[in-house]
């Protein structure tokens, strides 16, 4: 059974009128679920404790964020994001509502889930709001798989940038392996390749950074080749997914030329070699801001995570790719 948080809940977070990340993209999503295919469990969106948010986030930085709704204007927090007055209690409800699908796979009351939740989180650091986030959903929700006695974590972050806020909180980290795929160079600035985790935590950053105007093959190489052994030896108790779907051909702010069918495709592999070592994974909304893109490409997640066979798509090597073995290889067999 798939748990899905979908509600219109989601919407109430105010960005403005001229904003991409706007209340439309959930609204979009949401259709899908009007009539829930078979095999997937709607869920209520659960508000997250102030203790919760703390797992990876300073009280006072917690406070500002409420303040700066309470005041009941709109407030920017950063040069791209900004507070509302209803903000606060949304963001509450999106970490909140992953935690709760988080806490459902493990105890294994569903075998999946997709939170279509909003704001987004992966930019957002312990103390700071950057990039549409306000409080980091999923890095909070990692934290929280481990005080309920997860072993580790496997993030994987398929976003078209790259999560720096979540790097940031398990750089030392080998419980927690951070997986992503990004365009670069490309806004925030993180996630070379250089960048592999400090101390004990070193090897479990993998960063596959790749330059713009990437295709499905492509991807999908790098998901064959790379996540796919290190899901086999790492063996997480639960995999975690940033779903940003702006590395679409459609989107207005990514450069990438993914298909719909390609974010099926990734889904397949993140599936299947997450039943190999028994792990549940749970989807998490980030970007994607091209409406009909969205809708679509999560209709595919959907479909494979429901059991259907994923789009075929034949790896493709690209030229950089043997960079990415190469660094990737010092750590992990591949
Ligand atoms: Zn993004």
């Amino acid at each position: 059974m798939i748990g899905v948080v979908s509600d219109p809940v989601f919407m109430e977070h105010d960005t403005g009128g001229y904003h991409p990340e706007e209340p439309m993209r959930v609204q979009y999503i949401h259709t899908l679920f009007s009539d829930p295919p078979e095999g997937v469990m709607l869920i209520d969106p659960v508000e997250a404790s102030e203790d919760d948010i703390m797992l990876n986030h300073d009280k006072a930085y917690i406070e500002k964020v409420r303040n700066a709704s309470a005041s009941g204007r709109m407030v920017s927090l950063d040069p791209d994001t900004v507070c509302s007055p209803r903000s606060f209690d949304v963001a509450l409800k999106a970490s909140g509502s992953l935690n709760k699908l988080t806490e459902m796979a493990l105890s294994g009351e569903i075998s999946s889930g997709f939170a279509s939740i909003r704001p987004p989180g992966h930019h957002a650091t312990s103390t700071a709001a950057m990039g549409f986030c306000l409080f980091n959903n999923i890095a909070i929700a990692a934290k929280k798989a481990l005080s309920l006695g997860a072993k580790n974590v496997l993030i994987v972050d398929f976003d078209v940038h790259h999560g720096n806020g979540t790097q940031e909180s398990f750089y030392n980290d080998d419980r927690v392996l951070y997986f992503s795929t990004h365009q670069y160079p490309f806004y925030p600035g993180t996630g070379a390749l250089s960048e592999v985790g400090g101390q004990r935590g070193k090897g479990f950053t993998v960063n596959c950074p790749m330059s713009y105007g990437k295709v499905d093959g492509e991807y999908i190489a790098v998901y064959r080749y790379i996540l796919d052994p290190i899901i086999h030896i790492f063996k997480p108790s639960i995999v975690l997914v940033s779903a940003g779907f702006d590395p679409h051909a459609m989107d207005p702010i990514g450069g990438m030329r993914l298909s719909s069918e390609c974010f099926g495709a990734i889904a397949g592999i993140i599936r299947d070699a997450s039943a190999d070592v028994g792990a549940p994974v749970v989807f998490t909304l980030e970007g994607g801001y091209d409406m009909d893109a969205l809708r679509d490409s999560v209709q595919n997640v959907i479909e494979v995570m429901r059991g259907v066979d994923p789009p075929s798509v034949n790896p493709l090597e690209w030229q950089e790719l043997d960079d990415l073995v190469a660094m990737h290889r010092k750590y992990w067999d591949l």
